[in-house]
């Protein structure tokens, strides 16, 4: 077998990196559906077991498909290593809970995916890990919740649904003078348009089933970091509680990841004119975009994200009922909650993803009964466009 690791670019790292091939020379990536491996003799299992030897032992623990998904995230996001899962929020916790204990503290923003928040919210601080969450745009709140046992930092920028973003390097710069890490969930700016490494963070983690997939197939999540941080903390964590991705969710992932750019650039594209159709609508009250200048904290992602966003948040006149009617009335945008993927998905977060939260939590996170996420596929933008305009004036 073989292994590529060149200072490739994105697309080409996409296609190529971290392919291995077997003894039969496959062009595309082997899916290895094997939960085991076998040994050529005692002495090699020995071996293997002792860390001695290089190989696989177990799938809970590494298999060469996820092992190439992974190898891939780390050329892509330049990262020294990986762990792949079987969803984000696997990825998610593991990366939370496998460096904490109790009496540690961590500091989130409070604009967090619905299950990462409960994720620091709820299961911590049964373990004796307390949390203090704060408006994460203001680079003050995040100082100021610091405490001599904060040990994380957890933030996802741009947030789910309300695209408000933090400053990731003014936050790294905190948590490193206070000796804490920092973690960011990157979905929302997918792998390619924000690099929070490189801004500082120390470990980056992703829902796969989102823009990496793309085509809404199968579930899975990845955990980036160093080497050290990797094998001191989530390496036995991992192997011991086996949150591990499935081979053929790996494969489905690799396939994802060869058209991942297109796909992104696109999608972002698309959503940069619709954002600009529905800023001008009578019937819109407020909109958020990324991409535009108009976006409250345009010069900090203009620091930060090198791309718009493939999501769009808008507020519709009159709340529930007027972004009900609209919802119904979209003959092409389909009702769901997942983003990132080919189709065009509309999503009224204040009565789906974001039902749990109490109204007052809702409306401190900018999401409003009028409030609608949008997700923007692959269909034809102007098709799209029609569509969103006959639905909103039926709304
Ligand atoms: C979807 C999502 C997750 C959770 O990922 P799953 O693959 O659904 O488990 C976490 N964070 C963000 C920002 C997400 O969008």
């Amino acid at each position: 077998m073989t292994e590529k690791k060149r200072n490739w670019k994105p697309a080409t790292q996409l296609v190529h990196a971290g392919t291995l091939r077997s003894e039969f020379g496959e062009l595309s990536e082997a899916m290895f559906l094997t939960q085991g491996y076998h040994y050529k003799s005692a002495e090699q299992a020995e071996a293997r077991f002792k860390g001695e030897e290089p190989g696989f032992i177990y799938s809970r623990y590494a298999n060469p498909t996820v092992d190439m998904f992974e190898k891939r995230m780390c050329a892509l996001e330049g990262a020294e290593d990986a762990r792949a899962t079987a969803s984000g929020m696997a990825a998610v916790t593991a990366a939370v809970l496998c460096s904490l204990k109790a009496g540690d503290h961590i500091v989130a923003a409070r604009a967090l995916f619905g299950s990462c928040r409960w994720v620091v919210e709820t299961l911590a601080p049964r373990y004796g890990i307390e949390t203090t969450l704060v408006d994460g745009r203001q680079t003050r709140n995040w100082q100021d919740a610091v405490r001599p046992n904060t040990k994380l930092f957890f933030l996802e920028s741009p947030t789910n649904p309300t695209l408000e973003v933090v400053d990731i390097a003014a936050v790294a710069a905190i948590a490193n003078s206070a000796g804490a890490r920092l973690i960011v969930d990157n979905v929302f700016a997918t792998p390619l348009q924000q690099k929070p490494l490189e801004l500082g963070a120390h470990v980056v983690v992703y829902s796969a089933t989102k823009h990496i997939d793309g085509q809404g197939r199968c579930l899975g999540g990845v955990v980036l970091s160093d080497k050290k941080w990797i094998d001191e903390n989530l390496h036995d964590y991992f192997r011991h509680t086996g949150p591990s991705m499935s081979p053929f969710n790996a494969w489905v992932l690799l396939k994802g990841l060869e058209t991942l750019p297109l796909r992104v650039r696109q999608q972002t594209e698309a959503a940069g004119r619709i954002a600009d159709f529905l800023a001008e609508h009578p019937k819109v009250s407020k909109l958020i975009y990324p991409g535009r200048a108009d976006h409250p904290q345009a010069d900090i992602i203009a620091k930060q994200m090198t791309g718009g966003s493939t999501l769009i948040c808008f507020d519709l006149k009159g709340g529930k009922k007027p972004a009900f009617a609209f919802t119904n009335a979209l003959d092409i945008v389909t009702i769901s909650n997942n983003l990132g993927d080919a189709k065009s998905i509309i999503t009224h977060p204040a009565t789906t993803t974001h039902k749990n939260l109490a109204e007052e939590a809702r409306a401190e996170l900018g999401i409003g009964p009028g409030t609608l996420r949008l997700s923007v596929g692959l269909e034809d933008t102007d098709d799209l466009i029609a569509d969103i305009e006959q639905a909103l004036a039926s709304a």
